[in-house]
């Protein structure tokens, strides 16, 4: 089980709204405070290019579904999206076919191994589970609307901007690094193709794959990003419509399921909300109706996760009250006539 350092903090409960302006305000910078000193965890260097990045860097953004945005430290330092794009990349293939295709050829169960397993795919007969492994998003972005792969750049470039609200950039030297070291994910697609998972030239589908993983987003872009399935498929601060809220209601359930590869039923089981996360360090965690969390701190644990990501976040979804499963108490009265209910009851 991951860390989280939250066991002497209060729940608070999942209904309603976020807190005030300046209560949000407040608690991101008291998550930014007190983990800013944690440097558990180590940069990824299996893209040598990530290697570069600073552990220290550490932004936090939360935007809420008005489109109010509250960020404190390097929210707004650029990095490669890398394994976020996937749950981007889910809702737009989501979008033009619908959730019932997507789920035959893809699937939405966890696969309880690492997010580049070759045996996930072996053990079930060349399906991919689910859209959050590298099988299963390399399978999706061969499914984007074009007829080639131009196209399908064109596709999930203009989607992903649509969902920051900006138009994104690739970061030309994660995608170079990337391209020249990634045989593993050259080896999956193939596997799919052997299989007859995949329609698309194999090569070309991971080339855009690893496009796709190379824009650059901020902190503050992934919580837009991740603010736009918590306000039914609206951009909160553009007003664009993206996708429908039944995708992104299909796409959160999807996250909660698989955002945290095999740590997913752990995230779910401390933070409580749908998440994904990236190698380069950066989270997104969305409470629907409410808002996102984007968080960005290099330094991962031994599943890939940013360690200052999981802690930062794990106090914000106590504190702001977005844990999908924390109830509140009832109110006295409420306790009292429930009560008297039960007791007439058993009265009988
Ligand atoms: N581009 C990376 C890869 O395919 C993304 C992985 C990740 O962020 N977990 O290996």
């Amino acid at each position: 089980m991951f860390e989280t350092d939250t066991d002497g903090i209060h729940q608070e409960a999942a209904t309603g709204a976020l807190p005030g302006w300046d209560r949000v305000e407040q608690l991101v910078q008291a998550a930014h405070d007190r983990y800013r000193g944690t440097d558990d965890g180590t940069v990824a260097d299996y893209i040598p290019a990530l290697a570069e990045a600073d552990p220290d860097w550490f932004g936090i953004c939360v935007a809420d579904v008005a489109g109010g945005l509250h960020e404190v430290g390097d929210s707004a330092v650029p990095f490669s999206i890398q394994s976020i794009s996937k749950a981007f990349v889910y809702a737009l293939v989501c979008e033009e076919f619908g959730h019932e295709r997507i789920g035959e050829l893809v699937g939405v169960d966890n696969t309880g191994l690492p997010f580049n397993s070759v045996i996930a795919l072996e053990l079930n007969g060349g399906h991919p589970m689910n859209p959050m492994v590298n099988a299963g998003a390399i399978a999706s972005t061969a499914l984007l609307a074009g007829a080639t792969a131009d196209e399908k750049w064109r596709s999930v470039h203009d989607g992903l901007s649509r969902f920051a609200g900006r138009d994104l950039v690739v970061d030309e030297r994660v995608y170079t690094s990337e391209a020249e070291t990634n045989s593993r994910n050259q080896a999956i697609a193939r596997l799919l193709q052997s299989y007859g998972r995949l329609d698309a030239d194999p090569g070309e589908t991971v080339d855009v794959y690893t496009r796709q993983c190379s824009l650059l987003v901020t902190a503050r872009d992934i919580a837009v990003m991740g603010a736009t399935l918590a306000d039914g498929g609206v951009n909160p601060v553009t007003g664009e419509r993206v996708v429908s809220a039944e995708v992104s209601r299909d796409t959160l359930a999807v996250l909660a399921a698989n955002g945290l590869y095999e740590r997913s039923g752990e995230w779910l089981f401390q933070i409580g909300l749908p998440g994904k996360s990236g190698v380069s360090g950066g989270i997104v965690s969305i409470a629907p109706g409410k808002g996102a969390i984007g968080t960005f701190a290099p330094p991962l644990d031994a599943a890939g996760n940013s360690v200052r990501g999981e802690r930062s976040t794990a106090y914000l979804s106590k504190t702001l009250g977005l844990n999908l499963f924390a109830s509140a108490e009832p109110a006295p009265a409420a306790r009292a006539s429930t009560s008297t209910a039960l007791d007439s009851r058993s009265a009988r």
